[in-house]
């Protein structure tokens, strides 16, 4: 069996949720909107979900609206946004460093006409606060999307600072926490962002269920419109299953967080880097030591080279990924480690090692003698 370190791609869904979904994929598989009992059920079954997801991250639950992935939850954002400001003299402000998810539509924003503009990160990975500053325009409606973690170095962005400097001006804040979200606290009562991104198959629900919380009274215009489910916000009859899952996930983030589960993680993160310092001559760990997630390393291996690397160690027994990502068959430096300052060579010499609540000390053991054989 293969060891897993590839959790910022996807987690393993975990066994209480599975037990938490199968009522609803069996007895009871009925229409949340159906006036009779079991009906009713399974609609007292998706609001306790949305109760859970709004506590793990200081929402309300009416403030809490499902979607189909995280993709789902920023697009239905970034389009409700270009509406709200509208083309014409107004502003968006996004991170060089923002996932596909909100790179593609603001890019598509972008060819219809939209001032769109990126600001750099440090080369911790942190956002460039000054230039994002000076990029948000008071004098004009806008918006800001700016990631709460990124998926590729961990690195957690100055989000509350940001968000505090685009609301002074006036603007909507959008924060794509996909890789935050059971990883590091998470609180809309603490941070003032208008929106917020989750995706359940990063904190072990499945794959295909999302959530965007909406701040109360912020305007939003629907992407999917029909039979006004979720408050309007996305029509479509809901995925009681992925709901529910997505809802005892949530729970089970917030009682890790509670009782040390993520301080474990960061341990094992630190015995693995610690591990590697000492197994191998050359290696270099990227990112912020400070402001990360407790669960990457972002690890540059000098000489060799990513594309190379992960076949032997996956026939090795090692899943993780490139820190490039691998486009077309040609390995390219990411748009993140550019960012970053990182040479191509360093770029493509490094690897992503994501943890979650399931790795082990055995299994990072483990990992530490599989990478110092491979590339010793
Ligand atoms: N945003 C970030 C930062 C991500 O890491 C991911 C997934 O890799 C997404 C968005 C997309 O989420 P989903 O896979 O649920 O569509």
């Amino acid at each position: 069996m293969s060891l897993y370190f590839d959790s910022n791609a996807t987690t393993q869904v975990h066994p209480r949720v599975v037990d938490a979904m199968m009522p609803y994929l069996t007895g009871l598989w009925h229409n949340p909107s159906s006036g009779y009992r079991a009906g009713r059920e399974v609609k007292a079954a998706i609001e306790k979900a949305r109760e859970q997801v709004a506590s793990l991250i200081g929402a309300n639950p009416e403030e809490i609206v499902f979607t189909g992935c995280g993709t789902e939850s920023n697009s239905m954002v970034i389009k409700s946004l270009a509406r709200e400001i509208g083309r014409k003299s107004s502003k968006v402000v996004v991170s060089e460093i923002e996932h596909s998810a909100v790179l593609r539509p603001t890019e598509a924003m972008a060819a219809v006409g939209f001032d769109v503009e990126k600001v750099g990160v440090h080369e911790d990975g942190r956002l460039d606060l000054d230039q994002f500053s000076e990029a948000v325009d008071s004098s004009k409606p806008g918006f800001a999307s700016l990631m709460w973690a990124n998926n590729e170095t961990g690195v957690v962005q100055p989000i509350a600072e940001a968000a505090e400097a685009a609301k002074a001006a006036g603007w909507w804040v959008h924060t794509d926490a996909i890789q935050a979200v059971g990883k590091v606290p998470v609180r809309v009562d603490q941070v003032a962002v208008d929106f917020l991104s989750i995706s359940g198959h990063k904190f072990h629900a499945t794959k295909g269920v999302g959530a965007l919380f909406i701040r109360r009274d912020t305007p939003f215009e629907p992407m999917i419109r029909g039979g006004g489910q979720e408050s309007g916000h996305r029509s479509g009859t809901e995925n009681v299953p992925y709901l529910v899952g997505l809802g005892e996930a949530a729970a089970i983030m917030q009682e890790e967080a509670e009782n040390g589960g993520l301080d474990r993680v960061a341990a094992l993160r630190d015995r693995l880097e610690t591990g590697l310092g000492e197994r191998l001559n050359r290696v270099e760990f990227n990112g912020s030591r400070e402001h990360r997630t407790g669960n990457v390393a972002h690890v540059s291996f000098p000489g060799k080279v990513a594309a190379e690397m992960l076949p032997q160690l996956d026939a090795a027994g090692l899943q993780c990924s490139a820190g490039s990502a691998c486009m077309t068959g040609k390995n390219q430096p990411s748009h993140v480690q550019k960012a970053m300052g990182f040479s191509d060579e360093k770029a493509f010499s490094s690897l992503r090692l994501s943890l979650s609540i399931f790795t082990t000390e055995a299994e990072v053991d483990e990992a530490i003698e599989i990478l110092a054989n491979v590339l010793g």
